[in-house]
């Protein structure tokens, strides 16, 4: 079997909304998208023929008009299309990782304050002055 090793630093899956939305994002970021597009470019919602429900498009749109605006959108930020399909993939040693992975932590107290919610201590939440949790 003769097989070719290409290595990139982007390569998405599919090209619906979520594969074109990420080439969009990934283009924007300078990392050069490669999209393999599969069997349906656009996804499921270019056979659709009236979008109404699509943020910005008052007037209705075609699916495939709007994907083909997502497509042309995000190659013009360096997205690439590749028709073909995978087969398969192999994530046992997980995604490359050029540096050691990061913890993002989430204070949901300090966002859940902000949204006038209780805390997310519920066993000991924090009394305000006025006696109210914070
Ligand atoms: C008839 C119809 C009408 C709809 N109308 C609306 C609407 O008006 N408004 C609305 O908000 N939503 C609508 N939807 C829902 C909308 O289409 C989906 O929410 C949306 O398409 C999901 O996008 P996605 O990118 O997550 O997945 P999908 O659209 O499913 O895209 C998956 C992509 O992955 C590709 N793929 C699959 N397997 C492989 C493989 N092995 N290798 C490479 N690529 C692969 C496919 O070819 C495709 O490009 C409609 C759906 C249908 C079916």
């Amino acid at each position: 079997m003769n097989t070719e090793t290409k290595h990139e630093k982007v390569v998405i899956i599919g090209s619906g909304p979520a594969g074109l939305t990420a080439a969009l994002y990934t283009g924007r970021a300078m990392l050069s998208p490669l999209v393999i597009v599969g069997d349906q470019l656009g996804g499921q919602i270019a056979l659709s023929a009236e979008v109404e429900n699509y943020p910005a498009f008052e007037d209705v749109i075609s699916g495939f008009d709007l994907t083909d605006r997502m497509q042309k959108q995000a190659a013009k930020f360096g997205a690439r299309y590749d028709y073909d399909r995978v087969v398969s993939v192999d994530l046992t040693h997980g995604p490359p990782s050029p540096s050691p992975p990061t913890t993002t932590s989430i204070r949901p107290r300090h966002s859940s304050s902000l949204l006038g919610l209780p805390p997310a201590n519920w066993a000991s939440p924090a009394k305000t002055p006025t006696g109210g949790a914070a």
